[in-house]
């Protein structure tokens, strides 16, 4: 097949002329190109942010799914309803409840999983230029989503117990302040992607007081709340504010990402709109995949399967910040998360995360540097970790190549003054910029 080619002054080129406003905001990160070199065997990577599928009894699934398509194919195989299968939003309520959440499947909008629900909740509050209040960092994900509807994101700080609720109110104000009101809170507060802190229970008290008096919506944003490593789930912000949260859910973390099963809880208004806007995105949520969720769920131990998932992750979270505690040189810090994929981790003074990237691909380890995590170029000095995919023994090699290569960057500093140029990327085959799973820096 003739697959016509773009070259310089081609009629394909004068697309890019035509392309709406909003494209601008698309873009793939500069790291992109780099992580099609860090997916080769030898590297390890702790960028990625996959949930460890390899847990799962595929067995079991294979007959869920095989029992599906004989007993009820021509369901599953057909259109469904815009907001989603009627069974599968009344389990989704057992599931939150897990957390705090009483809701009733009326208030469920399903969506391709939890990203679409970002996307339509963007898609109904966002003009251009609209303010949406994000933690600084945010979930990079949810970023694009902003970035493409040309939303302004003004950041928030965090720190080990999350968004830090004076600054909330010193950015309401600030906002205020320019003769502009915020549309909504995006937040994580479980298991943060990508710092791997929880937001304490006495600020969840005081973060919903603010924005009940600053009357500002919380989109609160939690596929890892049911992975934390010790005790009972937390609970969710929605428990505590049915109006004033639209919670967003999802099956990836739990079950199995490739399903693209998630959900939006809404108060009334606002979920009427969701079910319209995601009727014109895409008609219905698979049909196929809800249904394989919630036989699943109905025949299948998956409390049990969540725990061993938590018992992997955990091992690997233990592996983690056990090597960061033996190799790391002074100055450097790091977040210790209780649940999730993440560990934070913030250089010594004066390094760079991003520009020290491909001297840490040349000594076969990856990362995602913070400034994938920030609208406004800050998180320069910080990278993402994932612990949820290498085995122990890969992570802990891995910190051991990545604590080698700051150690090697602070001695250059010290002789020099400033990080070392360093060898540019070796290998032979280029870095493309286009992977088939999507870049690891944005899970
Ligand atoms: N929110 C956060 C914080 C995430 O980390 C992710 C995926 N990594 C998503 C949303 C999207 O997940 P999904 O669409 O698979 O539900």
């Amino acid at each position: 097949m003739n697959v016509p080619q773009s070259s310089p002054g081609s009629r394909l080129d004068n697309y890019v002329d035509r392309y709406a406003a909003r494209t601008a905001g698309m873009t793939a990160s500069e790291v992109r190109a780099l992580f099609a070199v860090a997916s080769r065997p030898e590297v390890v990577s702790l960028a990625g942010g996959m949930p460890n599928i390899n847990a799962l009894p595929l067995d079991a699934v294979a007959d869920t799914v095989a029992r599906l398509v004989a007993e009820r194919g021509t369901v599953a195989l057909q259109y469904g309803s815009g907001q989603g299968d009627e069974t599968l939003r009344g389990q989704i309520c057992d599931v939150m409840r897990l957390e705090g959440i009483d809701a009733h499947p009326d208030d469920i909008t399903v969506t391709v999983g939890s990203q679409q629900a970002l996307d339509l909740v963007t898609r109904i509050f966002i003009d251009p230029g609209d303010v949406i209040l994000a933690e600084a960092p945010s979930y990079v994900g949810a970023l694009s989503t902003f970035a493409s509807y040309q939303a302004n994101v003004v950041h928030v700080g965090m720190d080990d117990d999350g968004l830090i609720p004076e600054h909330l109110e010193n950015a309401i104000a600030a906002v205020r302040a320019s003769g502009k009101r915020a549309k909504f809170l995006y937040t994580i507060p479980n298991f943060h992607n990508p710092m791997g802190v929880c937001l304490s229970p006495e600020r969840r008290a005081r973060i919903l007081e603010i924005c009940r008096a600053a009357d500002l919506l919380i989109v609160e944003d939690n596929p890892y709340g049911l992975l934390g490593f010790d005790g009972d789930p937390m609970r969710a912000l929605r428990a505590d504010d049915a109006d004033g949260v639209v919670y967003l859910g999802s099956f990836s973390k739990t079950f199995a990402p490739g399903l693209r099963v998630g959900w939006a809880v809404a108060p009334h208004a606002v979920r009427e709109k969701l079910v319209l806007a995601a009727e014109a995105s895409v008609l219905s949520p698979p049909v196929f995949s809800q249904m394989t969720v919630s036989a699943y769920l109905e025949t299948q131990p998956w409390r049990a399967q969540i725990k061993t998932y938590r018992e992997m992750y955990r091992e690997r979270r233990d592996a983690m910040l056990d090597a960061l505690r033996t190799y790391m040189p002074p100055g450097a810090t790091w977040t210790n998360p209780a649940g999730g994929f993440f560990v934070w981790v913030t250089l010594p003074e004066g390094l760079d995360a991003k520009a020290m990237l491909p001297r840490a691909v040349t000594a076969r380890v990856a990362y995602v540097p913070g400034t994938a995590f920030y609208a406004d170029g800050f998180g320069a000095s910080s990278m993402r970790l994932s612990f949820c995919y290498p085995t122990p023994d890969r992570i802990r090699e891995g910190v051991r190549r990545l604590a080698g290569v700051i150690s090697q960057e602070l001695e250059l500093r010290s002789m020099f003054g400033g990080p070392g140029a360093g060898p540019a990327l070796r290998g032979g085959a280029s870095p493309s910029p286009t992977t088939q799973a999507p870049g690891p820096d944005l899970a």
